[in-house]
């Protein structure tokens, strides 16, 4: 993998660790794909939650970003990025809705609507708190079964969005569905491509013209930035972890995060990490054990994880009370809301420490 985990450098730990340059790699192969394909690239910030991460995105030629809360819209917007979507489908109260026209005025903003409900009471919330329109995308289920509304549910959110005094301006899908084993990633990607072109051909019927056609995850990206797709908005790509690793969506050396943790405890077949479920966090896909992977140690599963343990068994040598050691967490995102910040490596040494900046930003 990209980090030399037999050379980590001494660290306080445990912290979250990014190779800089891989990183900058993940984010320029991502954009090449993108611009090969003619298909605009939003990644979400949600997995970084960075203000540098996110300058660099878009310097690096991201149409804008993608994000899940107002608070996060409000970070971004504060570093000077100029083209925000909230991919959520956003309950407006009045107090939200004053948000969402502050920030309507100073940015090009676009909300998530997934409901006539919703959609109705962010119109209402909205009125006369924006000098135009607030623009909006409706949320399409592709598979995954959270949110979004079925193809022939499309219109009527569009109706009741426009009659509420929003501007409907495209349409959005999260093929989420792709996690849940690595042979559902082809059929994700095509799920979502077949919803959002059939949404778009729906609303256009029912007088609704869309020019946003929106899809992404990580797994899925690169295969459904055709057909008509105009952007797509992976998140997870900017620093991969094990469960990307195991979809395919990313190789061992574009790994660029790792958790790095000291081995507190040892015994026959078994040590403890000072990191536990409050910075690996908890997440574990049905397709694989434990809670992340060791690298360095071979055959080895994070069996458990409490608090501030991480119970590792391994078939191999036990390493040292205080060795330090490298954990791909299984899933990055949650890890980067949970820990201290970042702490940026170049060619194996610490350059910089990056601060965490939407945490509990909602
Ligand atoms: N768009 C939406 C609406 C999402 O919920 C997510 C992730 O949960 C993404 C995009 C990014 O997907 P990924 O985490 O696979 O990169």
């Amino acid at each position: 993998m990209a980090f030399d985990v037999r050379s980590l450098p001494t660290v306080e730990t445990p912290c979250v660790l990014v190779d800089a340059d891989v990183m900058e790699s993940n984010i320029e192969r991502m954009q090449s794909s993108m611009q090969r394909s003619g298909v605009g690239l939003r990644p979400h910030a949600k997995t970084h939650k960075s203000r540098r991460v996110g300058r660099l995105q878009v310097d690096g030629g991201a149409v804008g970003l993608t994000v899940a809360t107002i608070g996060e819209a409000e970070v971004f917007a504060d570093a000077g990025i100029r083209d925000l979507f909230i991919a959520y489908p956003v309950w407006a109260t009045p107090a939200k809705a004053a948000r969402l026209c502050a920030l309507h005025e100073r940015i090009d903003l676009l909300v998530g609507v997934d409901s006539v409900e919703g959609a109705t009471q962010l119109g209402s919330q909205v009125r006369g708190g924006a000098s135009r329109r607030m623009r909006v995308a409706i949320e399409i289920d592709s598979g995954e079964r959270r949110t979004g509304v079925e193809i022939d549910g499309a219109v009527a959110v569009a109706d009741a969005a426009v009659a509420a005094g929003l501007e409907v301006v495209g349409v959005f899908t999260h093929g989420g569905h792709s996690y849940q084993d690595p042979s559902l990633v082809g059929p994700a990607a095509l799920d979502e491509v077949r919803v959002l072109t059939g949404a778009a051909a729906a609303l256009a019927a029912g007088g609704h013209d869309v020019e946003v056609l929106s899809a992404g995850s990580t797994p899925t990206a690169e295969r459904s930035a055709h057909g008509g797709v105009t952007e797509e908005r992976p998140g997870t790509y900017v620093f991969g972890d094990r469960q990307q690793y195991h979809l395919g969506s990313v190789e061992a050396d574009e790994l660029a995060l790792v958790v790095a943790a000291t081995v507190v405890s040892a015994a026959r077949g078994r040590f403890v990490l000072d990191a536990g479920a409050k910075i690996l966090a908890k997440d574990r896909p049905a397709f694989l054990e434990g809670f992340g992977c060791l690298p360095d140690h071979p055959g080895s599963t994070i069996v458990r994880v409490y608090d501030h343990h991480g119970v590792v068994e391994t078939p191999g040598p036990v390493p040292a009370v205080g060795t330090i050691v490298a954990v791909v967490p299984n899933h990055v995102c949650p890890v980067v809301n949970l820990g201290p910040g970042l702490t940026i490596l170049r060619g194996g040494s610490v350059v910089e420490d990056w601060s965490v900046d939407t945490q509990h930003r909602f």
